[in-house]
């Protein structure tokens, strides 16, 4: 289903794992692997909005909290997957990301949800 496939793909991007990243995306919209190594935004929360699932069609909305360089920032998007009968699973095929940075405080409570401090949470960086 595509909503525990964004699930699996959020936990790949948080956890740096590009292979499950690679084997999950459509190779006819594949970043080359260079794309997903280096630098990266850490990814702290994902709320799932809706998704729907047609084989071989599918879409999940969601929305990702992240930060990199010292900000907050969320991800909107709307993300299409679809099925491969050949090869019987889900793939990621492309997404409408809206990207925005966040002006969360370190004084503020984390934009995470945790009900800490972003200083004493996710900002301690
Ligand atoms: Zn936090």
């Amino acid at each position: 289903m595509p909503e525990a496939l964004m699930r699996a793909r959020f936990t790949a991007f948080a956890l740096g794992m590009t292979e499950v990243l690679l084997a999950t995306w459509a190779p006819e919209t594949r970043p080359p692997r260079h794309a997903l190594e280096g630098a990266q935004p850490r990814w702290l929360r994902l709320d799932i909005e809706a998704s729907e699932a047609q084989p071989p069609e599918g879409w999940v909305r969601f929305q990702a909290l992240g930060r990199q360089d010292g900000r907050f920032f969320t991800l909107q998007e709307t993300s299409r997957f679809r099925f491969d009968d050949a090869a019987h699973q889900w793939f990621y095929v492309d997404g409408d990301a809206q990207w925005r940075s966040l002006s969360a405080g370190r004084n503020t409570s984390c934009p995470c949800g945790s009900g800490f401090k972003a200083k004493r949470c996710c900002a301690r960086d």
